[in-house]
């Protein structure tokens, strides 16, 4: 536990804000943020003796009497206040690394990482404990921070945690006792800099494991296996191609040689989320879930709302919304989990990526509709691979062309391929504003 500290929290979100109101009775707190905050939260604050400074250049409010400096995950490694703090020689943590001081030490803890699929993982893992009655919590990357209720977790409770890559960054003692390494792709890379810096970052999900930990990794992705080798965890692998511990065969998914589940009974959509699923169930059989509990949740769980989720059948067209696709390798991921024939929506903020990467999928998309500042780049993409493509300037005239233009047995899918940022403040607006339109549709 934290006490009569200095600490400096470096952007205050929802999880600074947690942080502030966790250790505030016992240590000396200020909060620095470059934009203006709620002011019901900083009244909060007030009471508990927080102190709140705007400013979009904090460097000078810091010194050596600090002893700790909490930064906001999405805050790089090369800002200048946190150069500034470790010249002098002052701890960089997170939110998350705060928390873990205060946890009971009994409770088990579940970590899950990878490029693709965090969120989708831990809410199965967190349905299916559900469903099995077991005592279980929610947190990390997804939700309500963990500050906010860490000190109601009690002894064997089970903490199921999607965590980034932006928060491993600053772990040191935070430990869990299962890590899932789903996979590692080539992404993130502006937020570190280098891919080996990215995996790097990815491997601390292991830290201070031993034999005792458990270690879930995709047998299939490359990169996760080859740089697992040395970690000191007890691994068990899960693959769609090899006989693991969890592994797909015939048509179902098998653990330790024992049918779990039939894929066709599975709600979710696509290749990948079998994938999902498998490190779900190789999870959850440490705790000795039942199939027909786990069976349950797949029955019934479509989707992580933004995640290929499905929104409605109107006159046979079924309309998904994919609006988290803020990549190709994501909007890949959704084309391949269809078979019908697909009218697709792209565009967004224009980062300079290239469409290229898209094309071997696209052979099932029947026409474009793409919009925002990427839109003359994606119709010069199109018409290099004779697709069709009308460009639009916002959503929701994209939408409502494909509306019209399609015919019974057409997806509609909205997976942009491209960051929300140049007409949304975030991906869920775009997803929302989509499934408006398509919720007001004249049946
Ligand atoms: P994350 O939390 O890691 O961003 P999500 O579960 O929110 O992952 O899924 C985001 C998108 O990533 C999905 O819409 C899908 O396109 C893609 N995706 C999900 N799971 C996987 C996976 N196992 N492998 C590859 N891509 C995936």
């Amino acid at each position: 536990m934290l006490k009569n500290k200095k600490v400096f929290i470096l952007g205050m979100a929802r999880s600074g804000f947690e942080a502030a109101k966790l250790i505030a009775s016992d240590n000396e707190v200020l909060i620095t943020d470059m934009k203006e905050q709620d002011k019901e939260q900083l009244k909060i604050l007030e009471q508990l003796g927080v102190k709140f400074i705007l400013s979009d250049n904090p460097i000078d409010l810091l010194d050596e009497t600090y002893d700790l400096l909490i930064k906001n995950p999405g805050i790089k490694y090369t800002h200048p206040t946190v150069l500034k703090a470790r010249e002098l020689g002052i701890k960089v943590i997170n939110e998350v690394e705060l928390a873990y001081e205060y946890i009971n030490k009994k409770a088990k803890i579940i970590g899950v990482t990878g490029s693709n699929g965090k969120t989708t993982t831990v809410t199965l893992i967190y349905k299916m404990l559900q469903e099995a009655k077991k005592p279980v919590w929610l947190g990390g990357n997804i939700g309500t921070p963990l500050c906010n209720f860490v000190k109601d977790i009690k002894e064997n409770d089970i903490l199921v945690m999607e965590i980034s890559d932006h928060q491993l960054c600053d772990m040191y003692d935070f430990k869990t006792n299962i890590s899932v390494l789903n996979n590692i792709y080539e992404v993130h890379t502006d937020f570190h800099d280098s891919h080996e810096r990215y995996v790097k970052t990815k491997l601390k999900i292991f830290n201070n494991h031993t034999k005792d930990d458990i270690a879930i990794i995709n047998y299939d992705n490359k990169e996760a296996v080859d740089n697992t080798k040395d970690i000191n965890s007890t691994i068990y692998y899960f693959s769609k191609d090899k006989q693991q511990n969890v592994y797909l065969k015939d048509g179902a998914i098998y653990w330790q040689k024992e049918k779990v589940v039939d894929v066709k009974q599975i709600k979710l959509k696509g290749i990948h989320n079998l994938e999902n699923i498998m490190a779900a169930i190789s999870v959850v059989k440490l705790f000795d879930v039942p199939n027909k509990d786990i069976i349950k949740v797949l029955e019934t769980f479509g989707g992580v709302e933004h995640r290929i989720e499905y929104v409605k059948t109107v006159k046979g067209v079924a309309y998904y919304n994919d609006a988290k696709a803020t990549n190709c390798e994501s909007t890949k991921t959704a084309l391949n989990s269809f078979n019908e024939p697909i009218l697709l929506i792209l565009g967004g903020l224009d980062r300079g990526h290239s469409f290229d990467e898209l094309t071997e999928a696209m052979s099932n998309v029947k026409k474009v509709a793409c919009y925002g500042e990427t839109k003359m780049r994606i119709k010069d993409y199109c018409d290099k691979i004779n697709k069709p493509c009308e460009v639009f300037d916002n959503l929701e005239q994209a939408t409502n062309y494909l509306i019209k233009m399609a015919q019974k047995g057409d997806v509609v899918l909205l997976s942009p391929a491209c960051a929300s940022w140049d007409q949304y403040e975030k991906f869920e607006d775009r997803g929302d504003e989509f499934k408006k339109i398509i919720n007001s549709i004249k049946e």
